[in-house]
C-alpha cells in the first residue's frame, strides 16, 4: 500500500510539476472518495484504497483532471463539461440510429427510464463502442496537433537561424559608397555623409518654407533663399570637417563631426525661423491681444509693475505660440507643394543644386563686402524688413546672402 502511495505521489509530481503540493492533492482526493462512499461500509479497506480511493479518475484529455475537477486548484474541469454535453448529444444520436434499425417511430422509448432491459443493454454497449472510437479519434487528433506544434516550432527555429545568418552576411558586406570591407553595406563615415546631406535638404526646405516669398511658384528670390541656406550649411559642415582633418582625425570621424555641425546649424536655423515668425504681423497682433487681456486682470496683481510684467510675459508666450503654429503650417504646405511638384517636371531641387554649386565655385566676397552684408549695409528697399527681423547669426547670414544673391541672379 505504501509503495502504491509513493508511486501515485511520483506520478502526480510528473503531471503537476515539481513545485506542486502533491500530498495535499492526494489527501483531498481521499477525502472526496470517502465522502462519496458515505455510510456504505467498506468490507476490504486495502482493496477499496487501491481500487477506488487512490487512482485518479481522468475521463477527459486534461491530464490534471480528477473526476471532473482540476487537481491543482480544485476548480471544475472545462474539458469534462464539454464531454458531458458531447455525451448527451451522442446518447441521443445513438438512440435515434438504434430506433431506426429496430423500426421504432423515434428514440423516445429508448431514452425513457422504463426501457426494457435488453434494449437498454444494446443501447449502452453501442454507446460504449462509440465512446471508445471517439476517444481514439480524439487521441489521434491530439497527437496530430502535437506534431503540428512541433513542426511549427522547428520552422520558427529554422527561420531564426536563417535570419541570423542573413544578418551576419549583411555585416560582411562592403560599404556601397567607398567599398570599405565588412561595413554592413554602409560604413559609419558614408552614413554620416548621407545623413548630413539629409540635414542640408531639411535646412533648404525650412528656409524656403519660412523665408521663401512664393512657395507656390518658386521665383528667383526662392532660388536665392535655397541657395543661401544650402551654401551656409555646406560652409559650416566643410569647415568643421576640414578642422577635424587638420587635427589628424580620420575621414569617418570628420564625417561624424560634419553631421554634428549640420545638426547644430539646422537647430540654429529653426530658432531663427521661429524668431522671425514671432515678429510677423499675425504674431504681434496675438501678442498685443494677450497683453491687453492680461492688463485687464491688473487688479489681481499686487502692483501695477507686477501686472505689466505679467502682461509682457503673456505677450511673449502668445507670440511664441503663433510662431510655432505658423512654422508647422508653412512646413506642412511647403511639403505638400514639393510633393506635388515632385510628380511633375522640371526637377526644382536639381536646378537649385546646380545654382548652389555655381555659388560655391564663385569667388568669395571680399571681407569688406561680407562685413557690410552681415551689418545689413547692402539691404535693398522693400527687403529690409525681413533682414531686420532676423537677428540670429545664421538667419541674418541666410537672408543677407539671399538678398545679395537675388541681386546677382
Ligand atoms: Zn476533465
Ligand atoms: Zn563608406
Amino acid at each position: 500500500m505504501e509503495r502504491a502511495v509513493r508511486a501515485e505521489l511520483h506520478r502526480l509530481r510528473s503531471v503537476l510539476g515539481e513545485q506542486a503540493d502533491v500530498e495535499r492533492v492526494l489527501r483531498r482526493r481521499l477525502a472526496l472518495r470517502m465522502q462519496e462512499q458515505g455510510a456504505v461500509p467498506v468490507k476490504d479497506p486495502v482493496g477499496w484504497f487501491i481500487g477506488r480511493g487512490l487512482p485518479q479518475r481522468q475521463h477527459c484529455p486534461e491530464r490534471r483532471c480528477d473526476d471532473g475537477r482540476l487537481m491543482h486548484n480544485g476548480t471544475d474541469c472545462e474539458a469534462c463539461r464539454w464531454l458531458v454535453w458531447d455525451k448527451r448529444a451522442l446518447r441521443t444520436s445513438v438512440a435515434q440510429r438504434l430506433a431506426e434499425s429496430l423500426g421504432l417511430p423515434d428514440a423516445t422509448a429508448l431514452l425513457a427510464h422504463d426501457v426494457p432491459i435488453d434494449l437498454r443493454t444494446r443501447l449502452e454497449s453501442t454507446l460504449r463502442q462509440e465512446c471508445r472510437e471517439l476517444a481514439q479519434k480524439h487521441a489521434a487528433a491530439m497527437q496530430e496537433h502535437a506534431l503540428y506544434e512541433e513542426q511549427l516550432r522547428e520552422a520558427g527555429e529554422r527561420r531564426r537561424q536563417e535570419e541570423a545568418a542573413w544578418a551576419q552576411e549583411q555585416q560582411l558586406l562592403p560599404c556601397e559608397v567607398c567599398g570599405q570591407a565588412r561595413s554592413g553595406g554602409l560604413c559609419p563615415g558614408c552614413r554620416a555623409t548621407r545623413q548630413t546631406e539629409e540635414r542640408i535638404r531639411e535646412a533648404v526646405g525650412l528656409a524656403l518654407a519660412v523665408f521663401g516669398d512664393q512657395p507656390q511658384s518658386p521665383a528667383k528670390a526662392d532660388l536665392a533663399v535655397a541657395s543661401a541656406a544650402e551654401a551656409g550649411m555646406r560652409r559650416r559642415v566643410e569647415g568643421s570637417i576640414a578642422a577635424c582633418r587638420a587635427e589628424g582625425g580620420f575621414a569617418s570621424v570628420a564625417a561624424q563631426r560634419g553631421l554634428l555641425e549640420a545638426e547644430l546649424e539646422l537647430d540654429r536655423l529653426r530658432s531663427s525661423s521661429l524668431e522671425y515668425l514671432a515678429s510677423t504681423r499675425e504674431a504681434r497682433l496675438a501678442g498685443r491681444q494677450a497683453f491687453e487681456a492680461e492688463m485687464r486682470r491688473a487688479p489681481m496683481y499686487e502692483s501695477y509693475q507686477a501686472a505689466q510684467q505679467g502682461a509682457l510675459e503673456a505677450e511673449g508666450q502668445a507670440q511664441q505660440r503663433v510662431a510655432e503654429h505658423l512654422l508647422k503650417e508653412r512646413l506642412r504646405s511647403f511639403r505638400a507643394e514639393r510633393q506635388r511638384q515632385d510628380t511633375a517636371p522640371p526637377d526644382l531641387y536639381a536646378i537649385r543644386a546646380s545654382e548652389v554649386r555655381a555659388l560655391l565655385c564663385s569667388p568669395r566676397p571680399s571681407p569688406d563686402k561680407a562685413a557690410a552684408d552681415s551689418a545689413g549695409g547692402t539691404r535693398r528697399d522693400g527687403q529690409g524688413r525681413r533682414t531686420e527681423l532676423v537677428r540670429q547669426p545664421l538667419g541674418k547670414a541666410t537672408v543677407a546672402t539671399a538678398h545679395a544673391t537675388a541681386g546677382s541672379v
